[in-house]
């Protein structure tokens, strides 16, 4: 099994990279080795050769600058991620890049930042930032357990389902209830924390699509998640 390997993009970590996203990077490399299989972590920055054979897309968020300073080189490779969310790669992307992978972003001083549109989603900048602990629930994933830290407020389009419905916080925007986007196997997400060590199974989602496509099955073995119960058990008790 050793000599398997899935390779993970991480997006833009010099510019997008905040909260401790890089910690979503490490809890799927970490989780694979687990399972019995090498992890290849490929960094992606703007100007860098877009390399093939993507098993995972992971990326984080930024300040708007940051969104400002990596969204021509995004444009550009929108058309490649597209192509691989269409072939079912598995991709986690969170707050800036989330909003990205939509529409636009529209800031506070009325700047549209155009997205690759590859989910179907809208972002306005609005005066309230929202910030602080939320816990969100979906069938799939249980409570999901994170931070929060945004202005951008996202808005869904009709066909697009919520990653999960809001139990604490504000999560997409003020207006309603969900949280984060799914399309095919792309999950956005405003979740920092960063998400993924308390949220396990999501990283086990990501890792379950990507071993599929490239080696047919995935064979579930048990992880003592005990740290990670832990992390999950005292997030979940802090105050908003
Ligand atoms: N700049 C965006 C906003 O404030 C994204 C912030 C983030 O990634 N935390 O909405």
């Amino acid at each position: 099994m050793k000599n398997k390997t899935i390779t993970i993009l991480h997006l833009y970590p010099n510019d997008m990279n905040i909260y401790g996203d890089y910690g979503n990077v490490l809890t799927v490399k970490r989780r694979l080795e687990w399972y019995g299989f090498k992890a290849n972590i490929i960094d992606y920055n703007q100007g860098d050769k877009f390399p093939d054979d993507i098993d995972i897309v992971i990326g984080g968020g930024g300040q708007d600058s940051g969104q400002n300073k990596i969204q021509k080189d995004l444009l550009m490779i929108g058309p490649k991620l597209k192509q691989l969310a269409d072939n079912g790669v598995p991709m986690l992307v969170i707050c800036g890049l989330y909003q990205l992978f939509g529409k636009f972003f529209k800031t506070a001083d009325d700047q549209i930042i155009e997205g690759i549109g590859l989910m179907d989603i809208e972002t306005l900048a609005k005066p309230e930032r929202l910030i602080g602990n939320i816990i969100t629930h979906s069938e799939e994933f249980g409570d999901i357990i994170g931070y929060e830290n945004h202005s951008g407020q996202t808005f869904l389009g009709h066909q697009v389902p919520a990653l999960g419905r809001v139990r604490l916080g504000a999560g997409n925007n003020t207006t309603g209830i969900s949280e984060g986007a799914r399309f095919k196997n792309v999950i956005g997400s405003y979740l920092h924390g960063s998400l993924l060590p308390k949220n396990p199974k999501i990283a086990d989602y990501l890792i379950e699509k990507a071993v599929t496509n490239k080696y047919g099955k995935f064979i579930k073995k048990d992880i003592d998640d005990k740290y990670a119960e832990l992390a999950r058990k005292h997030a979940a008790k802090r105050p908003r």
